[in-house]
């Protein structure tokens, strides 16, 4: 019989990988590991739920109890892995000690606050990177009775999509940003701006060039107090400022981590030999991508390793969609800082091509009707661990 596996996590790294398994080996014993409902859910979809008004039942393609019925595997849910014994391959969970074969990690990232938050107000500051969190930040606007008047910290990508889907379902949305202009790490700054004019002309309102120090009760609402010495106030508050790749439990086992993630090679593997780690905690061969196609070839590629045909992942080019209606994006941000844009278009729709030295195609932005050119541009640009 082969060794059994012990996965821990079940985001769409710790399902995925479950799934491309079970299309390899059916009978292999697996147990999945999860500190929450291990529902079986596509996080993208949470950052399109509040326009359609879509409870958190619906985005949760299946329960925990199906995955387990389907996918042949033990499910233990609510249950978080405490430590992790390489010498005795055991799990520590409370005071039990569970014996593991071979051990996958896929414990995802944590939402990262970079400012105090007051305790008075913690039931009005929200992060949303897991259906629970969706569920809690939903159940607080219905409270309100009303549309909500919510502040979104960070205009990255998640930051971006919360603000057009809130917007979208009715709600009054700020953005704050330090950045001058939206998805700083995603665009060149023009067509950063045309995102940010888009959102506007909708009726939201930015406050960009801003940091936020600190949020504060304002008697029924939040006070975000900003770097510029100005306040901004909210019903709601919501922190998308980022994720750090939970890299505690590896860490504290003696696995090669860095601030990036769980270090593994091309194979998936750790510094220790039968432990893998794939998804937002992992840092692939000095890569960490925190998207879901890299995530999926992580998966398609560690299954066949663990199926005894050892596969080192390839990416290929990923361009990534933001869900933003308001303006469509597509980007394949450039590895490294381009020599140059060449940014042509207007009102709105923008190609904009990032060029090395000696003018070969490292990346590409694109927004409104240029989105199109996503495929032929994406053939063209390089792949990332080619
Ligand atoms: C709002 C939003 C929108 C997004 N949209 C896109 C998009 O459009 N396109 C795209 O490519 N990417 C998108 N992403 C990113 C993408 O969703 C993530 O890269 C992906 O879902 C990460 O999956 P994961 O399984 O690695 O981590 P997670 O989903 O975070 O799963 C981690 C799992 O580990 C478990 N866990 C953690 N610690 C322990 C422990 N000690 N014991 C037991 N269990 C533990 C957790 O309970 C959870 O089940 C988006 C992200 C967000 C937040």
């Amino acid at each position: 019989m082969s060794t059994p596996l012990t996965i821990i996590g079940s985001g769409m790294a710790g399902i995925g990988l479950l799934r491309a398994l079970r299309a390899l080996d059916a009978e292999r014993p697996v147990t999945l590991i999860t500190a929450d409902s291990g529902d079986d859910y596509s996080k993208p979809l949470l950052s399109g739920g509040f326009a359609k008004r879509l409870p958190p039942e619906r985005l949760a393609a299946r329960s925990a109890l199906r995955v387990a019925e389907e996918l042949n595997v033990v499910v233990r849910t609510h249950t978080r892995v405490e430590a992790i014994d390489l010498g005795q391959r055991t799990l520590r969970i409370g005071e039990e000690r569970l014996p593991w074969g071979e051990l996958v990690l896929a414990t995802g990232a944590a939402p990262a606050i970079p400012f105090p938050v007051a305790e008075a107000i913690a039931g009005r500051v929200f992060t949303i990177n897991d259906l629970d969190d969706y569920r809690a930040f939903q159940g607080a606007l219905a409270a309100l009775g009303r549309p909500g008047r919510v502040a979104i910290v960070g205009a990255g990508l998640v930051g971006c999509e919360f603000a057009n889907d809130l917007q979208a379902g009715g709600h009054e949305v700020c953005l704050v940003a330090p950045e001058t202009a939206p998805l700083p790490r995603l665009l060149p700054e023009p067509l950063g701006r045309a995102l940010g004019e888009a959102f506007e002309a909708a009726g939201m309102e930015l406050a960009l060039g801003t940091g936020t120090t600190a949020l504060e009760a304002a008697g029924a609402d939040v006070g975000l107090v900003l770097d510029d010495g100005s306040r901004l106030e909210a019903d709601l508050v919501l922190v998308a400022t980022g994720l750090r790749p939970r890299t505690a439990l590896a860490e504290a086992a003696g696995l090669a981590v860095s601030a990036a993630g769980i270090q593994t090679d091309r194979y998936l593997t750790t510094s220790a030999p039968g432990v893998h780690a794939l998804g937002d905690v992992a840092c692939v061969d000095g890569v960490n991508a925190m998207y879901v196609q890299p995530l999926q070839a992580s998966a398609r590629a560690l299954a066949k390793t663990l199926s005894g045909t050892p596969t080192p992942v390839r990416y290929g080019p990923w361009p990534v969609l933001v869900k933003t209606p308001l303006l469509p994006v597509v980007a394949l941000p450039p590895e490294n800082p381009p020599a140059r844009w060449r940014i042509e278009g207007e009102a709105g729709d923008f190609t904009a091509l990032a060029e090395s030295e000696d003018g070969r195609l490292i990346g590409f932005a694109l927004t409104g009707a240029c989105v199109r050119r996503k495929v032929e541009l994406a053939r063209a640009a390089p792949p990332l661990l080619g």
